[in-house]
Parts: C-alpha cells; sequence; structure tokens
C-alpha cells in the first residue's frame, strides 16, 4: 500500500501544466482502462496491491494518469521502478477518453486544432492544458475476429483519422501543424480467437476504404459534384485521391504516421511493453 500513497502524494504535489499527454482513444470494451491500470501499477507485483482499481469510467470527463519513462532508453519496461533504478524519468499524462459513441465527439475536438491540447482530470488550475503528443486507438483483437465489431470500431478510426487529416490544411501562420503519431493497438492477444495484428491491420484499411467509398458515394448522391469532390480539402474523403485502396500509409501524406503492433494487457500473451515502448519514443 505505501508505494501508491507515496505515489499518490507525489504525484498530486507536482505540477502537471508542462507534461504532454497520450491520448487514449477506442470502443468501449476494448481495455483502455485495464491498459490505464496495468501501466499506473507497473512497478508493483499485481498481486499484492490493494489499493483503488481503476474501474471503466462512465463519466463525460477524460480521467488521466501520470506515468514515467526512462528517458535514456524508452524501451525500459513499465514494470522498472525508475526511482529505485536511478534513471532519469520523463513524466506524461495517459489520457483515458469515454469510448461510448455519444461522447467520441468531445474526444475528437482536442485533435482538431494545429497544436492539439487537452484540459487534463489532473490539472487543478483553470486554463493549464497539456500538449497532445501521440494518440493510442484501442482496439480488441478478438471481437474484430467475428467481424461484427469491426463496422463500429472502424468508423469511430475513420472519424480520428479524418479529424487528424483536416487538422493538417489548418495552419498556425505560416507553420505546418506538427505531426501526430497513431497506434492501433491490437489487444488481447492472449486469446486464441483473436486477429494476429497483421490482419488487424488489413481489415480495418479494407473496413477504412469501405467506409470511404460509402461517405462519397452519399455525397454524390446528395448532389455534391465530382469536382468538389476533387477539390476536397475539407471534403470526407481519408488519405490519398485517386487511390482505390485505403492503406494506412496513405496517411503519411497528411503527415499521420499510423502503426498496428499487437499485444495484451491480461493473460498469456504478448504483453504491453511493446506500446509501451511506442509511446515512449513519442513523448
Ligand atoms: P474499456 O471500455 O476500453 O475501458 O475496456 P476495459 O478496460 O473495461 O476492458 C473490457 C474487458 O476486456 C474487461 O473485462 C477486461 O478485463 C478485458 N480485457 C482487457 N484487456 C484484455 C486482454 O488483453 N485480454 C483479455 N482476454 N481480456 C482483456
Amino acid at each position: 500500500v505505501a508505494p501508491i500513497l507515496l505515489h499518490f502524494l507525489y504525484s498530486t504535489a507536482t505540477p502537471y501544466t508542462t507534461l504532454p499527454s497520450v491520448l487514449l482513444l477506442g470502443p468501449p470494451g476494448a481495455g483502455k482502462t485495464a491498459l490505464t491500470t496495468l501501466f499506473e501499477r507497473g512497478p508493483q507485483d499485481p498481486s499484492t496491491v490493494s489499493g483503488p482499481i481503476a474501474k471503466t469510467h462512465t463519466s463525460q470527463v477524460p480521467s488521466s494518469i501520470e506515468l514515467s519513462i526512462n528517458s535514456d532508453d524508452p524501451a525500459t519496461s513499465y514494470k522498472t521502478n525508475l526511482d529505485e533504478e536511478g534513471a532519469t524519468a520523463k513524466k506524461f499524462l495517459l489520457v483515458d477518453t469515454p469510448g461510448h459513441p455519444k461522447l467520441r465527439a468531445q474526444s475528437l475536438v482536442h485533435l482538431s486544432s494545429a497544436e492539439p491540447t487537452i484540459k487534463s482530470s489532473l490539472v487543478s488550475d483553470g486554463g493549464a492544458k497539456s500538449k497532445i503528443k501521440a494518440v493510442v486507438f484501442m482496439v480488441d483483437a478478438a471481437a474484430l475476429a467475428d467481424g461484427d465489431a469491426l463496422p463500429a470500431t472502424a468508423e469511430y478510426l475513420y472519424d480520428v483519422l479524418l479529424t487528424l487529416q483536416k487538422r493538417f490544411h489548418s495552419r498556425n501562420g505560416s507553420r505546418a501543424p506538427a505531426s501526430m503519431p497513431v497506434l492501433v493497438a491490437a489487444n488481447k492477444l492472449d486469446l486464441f480467437t483473436a486477429l494476429p495484428a497483421a490482419l488487424v491491420k488489413s481489415s480495418l484499411e479494407a473496413e477504412l476504404g469501405r467506409i470511404r467509398a460509402a461517405r462519397s458515394k452519399g455525397l454524390l448522391d446528395s448532389g455534391v459534384g465530382q469536382d468538389d469532390l476533387a477539390a476536397g480539402e475539407e471534403g470526407d474523403w481519408l488519405g490519398g485521391d485517386g487511390s482505390e485502396k485505403f492503406s494506412f500509409a496513405q496517411m503519411m501524406e497528411f503527415d499521420v504516421d499510423v502503426d498496428v503492433i499487437g499485444g495484451s494487457v491480461t493473460g498469456d500473451g504478448p504483453g504491453a511493453e511493446k506500446w509501451w515502448k511506442w509511446i515512449g519514443e513519442r513523448v
């Protein structure tokens, strides 16, 4: 219990205003809360922890936790106690957002500006905002395997990527917006029914392509001309023009760098270290 208490006291005493954040998005049930809990408890042995457990929150505001990476070596496990190791820690916030469809628009608003920021629940003084450095979009690779979850998951991801794409055109003076890395974290790979990361990637790309075609057809049906669509910086066409198939690589044109990495939070699976390293290299 003592380390938790210390951690808590320490946390509340730290000024958060300058810490960067990583935004955690994804459909309900993907494992966002589980991941947050895992990273937060990292240095402890889970079997001896008796402190409060992060619960799936139904609140309307994002909840944040403060985490530290080893700034000399981002690949250092989240389980490592950096203080004990005498390592230089770099702190950041992991901001867990409500996955409920009705609340998604609020999460996306944070991503739409040239310099995306979020007001963290940890920031107590008014007005202080944290700069968003990366987005982790978590998916349930087992639910994707049976196909039912694919359309809804892809719809959400489409909106996230389209928001980031549109953001690319919103310039702050002459400065182009900073690039935004996106990690699609294919979770629950401990389950043998789960799709491997490569299939999660190709299924999502195919479904995003279908959504793209359907949405542009909707626009054509509603009287928006081909020329308008082609001109369409502000259109809803995700990715590069003229491409028949959608691929995440097309997002590079808009400085949105998408990686798909598999892992697991619970069970006997590949674990969460690769996600941790990805995050550590970007905060
Ligand atoms: P959230 O709605 O995205 O916050 O999802 P939760 O964190 O509440 O997780 C939803 C459910 O998935 C819970 O029952 C978790 O225990 C379970 N879960 C999360 N991660 C994993 C995983 O890696 N493997 C398995 N098998 N279950 C997981």
